[in-house]
């Protein structure tokens, strides 16, 4: 195949291109702002069930952003100072900024091949000060859920789901957010369902959680004049339900897209035979590729030529959480998670998302090889 590299550009944004049909969006949010039905109300209800709609639960509940969504959720659940919760150091910071915020301590155990929590070095940090454990959908793979649940269970301990970057994942069919107490969703701009700003939700099906939940993210008020318990200012935006109830149509096409696109990757590097070699793809995930993120040989090197050839390739990241500065204080050390340190310094992100064609897709695959061959 002849690609000529200067026509090619191949981005890891799209949304020049996502939100192309603009009037669509605009006319929906010309009717809110006459209607001036802000806060809560009619459009958040409505993206909120078809949120819990497209993910098999009894409730969803709209929250400011995908890290108001753990913190709240863990709240919701009874976690405070003195607690521990248990995740992984291979994630963007949200999720351990969110235990923080609780108050709790985070615990970290290391990633599997599939950069998602391995649930066989969770029993060995559990204490009696374990609240939670707090998986992330890294990548939007799915972490071992039965594994984990089956751990949970006997030690009696809540399961809040990490799943900014699953949206539309399942395992064995069962959607991610769906098997642990909650679920946790972004729909921040750079996420599969994204809208024009941040904005989050939580899934549940415990109605017991869904009511606590609503009163938290809303000051703790029961009405206008009572307040139950001290909670967060963090309602998901109203404006933003609206550009979600418009886009989450779109979610079965946005999703199949690029999952068709990692399967292209995947068959190309499979059988390529280059140092840059796609993780295990476990039976019955259903993965949505938010990232499609492999390990490589020369990562650096890579990453500057990619660049070079104008494919916007990206690192998904080059420091583990318990190695960042904001860590110290727990006291973790290099060394101490090795897959994911390995990872940190051999992962890329390959550009994946639906608004790719395939001459991108195979000027990708044709430059990576170039790289390898020359
Ligand atoms: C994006 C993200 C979050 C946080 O979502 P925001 O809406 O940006 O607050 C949490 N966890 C992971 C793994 C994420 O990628």
């Amino acid at each position: 195949m002849k690609i000529d590299k200067k026509t090619i550009p191949t981005p890891f944004s799209y949304l020049d291109k996502q939100f192309s049909s603009i009037d669509l969006y605009l006319d929906d949010i010309k009717r809110l702002v006459l209607s001036g039905d802000f806060t809560l109300g009619k459009e958040l209800e409505k993206f909120e069930k078809s949120f819990a709609k497209i993910s098999k639960v009894n409730y969803a509940i709209g929250v400011a952003s995908g890290t108001e969504a753990i913190t709240l959720s863990l709240k919701s659940l009874g976690v405070g100072p003195g607690d521990e919760v248990i995740t992984t150091p291979t994630t963007f910071v949200s999720t351990v900024g969110a235990i923080v915020a609780t108050g709790a301590k985070p615990v970290f155990v290391d990633s599997e091949n599939g950069f998602v929590i391995d649930p066989s070095k969770i029993e060995k940090v559990i204490t009696n000060k374990t609240k939670a454990i707090v998986p992330v959908h890294y990548t939007g793979n799915v972490a071992d859920m039965p594994a984990i649940m089956s751990i949970a269970n006997s030690y009696k301990l809540h399961v809040v789901e990490d799943s900014a970057q699953a949206i539309g994942a399942s395992l064995n069919n069962k959607p991610v957010g769906s098997w642990g107490s909650t679920g946790c969703f972004s729909f921040h701009p750079l996420k599969n369902l994204n809208v024009w700003g941040d904005a989050g939700m939580i899934i549940t099906n415990s109605e017991e959680i869904a009511n606590k939940l609503k009163i938290l993210r809303n000051n703790g008020l029961i009405n206008r004049d009572e307040v139950a318990i001290y909670g967060h200012n963090s309602r998901l935006d109203t404006l933003q339900a609206v550009i979600g109830n418009r886009l989450i149509k779109t979610m079965p096409d946005i999703t199949q897209a690029r999952i068709d696109n990692a399967k292209k990757y995947d068959s190309a590097f499979l059988k390529l035979n280059l140092p840059i070699i796609p993780p295990n793809r476990r039976k019955g995930v259903k993965h949505v590729y938010h990232l499609y993120m492999l390990r490589c040989e020369k990562r650096d090197k890579l990453l500057e030529y990619l660049n070079a050839n104008q494919i916007e390739a990206k690192i998904h990241y080059p420091i583990p959480m318990h190695l960042q500065k904001a860590s110290s204080y727990l006291g973790y050390k290099k060394g101490d998670f090795p897959i994911s340190e390995a990872d940190s310094k051999s992962i890329i992100t390959l550009p994946a998302h639906q608004h790719l064609n395939d001459d991108q897709i195979e000027y990708t695959i044709e430059t990576i090889k170039d790289f390898y061959c020359n």
